[in-house]
Formats: structure tokens, sequence, C-alpha cells
């Protein structure tokens, strides 16, 4: 059976942040995940990057239960890069950055972008007023996986 191997976003609702919904993955589809970074708060909303593999049946099997739970899967072959020229350092996003990618630098009084902390979850992008985050999608087999999820 062919294996996939995929990095996935994930975003919790609140309620289901505390729940053992990717252990779930392990236990009941077969699949290995690997956390990346992880934000989950009881009670809130909660985000997390995962690497997920298994195989491609079992992986499909899986994002359909996540969703069902109603967490909302972001494909990671995203990137996002900042239009450095077009930022007007507004602060905007730094409050809405689940992974404190997007921060003011007090003494600057600019907005720095640490591409290293960015999961590409894309939420930046449509609050942006200047549209100078970017968001980049790069065409692979997870495309497939999620029409079929
Ligand atoms: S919201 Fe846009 S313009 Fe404002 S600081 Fe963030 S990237 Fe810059
Ligand atoms: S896509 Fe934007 S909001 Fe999401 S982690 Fe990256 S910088 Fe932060």
């Amino acid at each position: 059976m062919a294996e996939s191997k995929e990095t996935i976003y994930l975003s919790f609702p609140p309620g289901v942040s505390n729940k053992p919904v990717v252990c779930n993955l392990a236990r009941s589809f077969d699949l290995t995940f690997n956390i990346l970074k992880a934000r989950i708060s009881p009670k809130q909303e909660g985000h997390m990057t995962i690497e997920i593999s298994g195989s491609r049946e079992n992986l499909r099997h899986g994002l359909q239960y996540l969703r069902k739970q109603g967490v909302q899967i972001t494909p990671i072959a995203q990137k996002i890069s900042r239009q450095e020229d077009s930022c007007i350092h507004c602060g905007l996003c730094t409050s809405l950055c689940p992974t404190q990618a997007l921060r003011m630098d007090v003494q600057s009084r600019t907005v720095l972008f640490i591409r290293e902390k960015c999961s590409a979850c894309g939420l930046c992008t449509s609050l942006c007023p200047v549209r100078a985050m970017v968001l980049e999608v790069e065409n692979g087999p997870w495309d497939a996986i999620v029409e079929g999820a």
C-alpha cells in the first residue's frame, strides 16, 4: 500500500482542543504523527502543526475524522511571504498570528516577520489592509488527498 507523508496545520475550535482527536489518528487510523508546533489552551481555540504519515487511504479517513470533529485543516505546502515595501507596520496582524511569527518590535516600532515561526495558516493574508502578506500555494499530492476527504 502506498505510504504518504504530509505536514498539515490544524485549527481546533473551542471545546475540541482539549480532546484527544490527534491521538485518535494513531489509535483508529494507524497513522503516525509528529507534533512540530502546538498552542492549545483548554476551552479556547487551539493550533497545531503536525507531520502525519501512513497509507494514503488511512490518511484520507483520518482527515475525514478530523473534519467531522470540527478541526480545520490547512496544507502546509503553503508558504507565506511579506512584501516588505507594502507593509505599513500597523500591527493588526500581530494580535491574530497564532505562532507569533508576526510581532511588534517595541524599540523600532516596526512589525517583525519571523519566517521560521510561521506555520502558513494564512490568517494574516485576509486581515492585512494593504495585502502585504502573500500566500503561495505549492501543488502537490496533498491536494488530491484533501479533495478525496
Ligand atoms: S497587517 Fe499588514 S501592513 Fe499591518 S503590520 Fe501586518 S503585514 Fe504589515
Ligand atoms: S500565516 Fe500569518 S498569521 Fe499564520 S502563522 Fe504565518 S505569519 Fe502568522
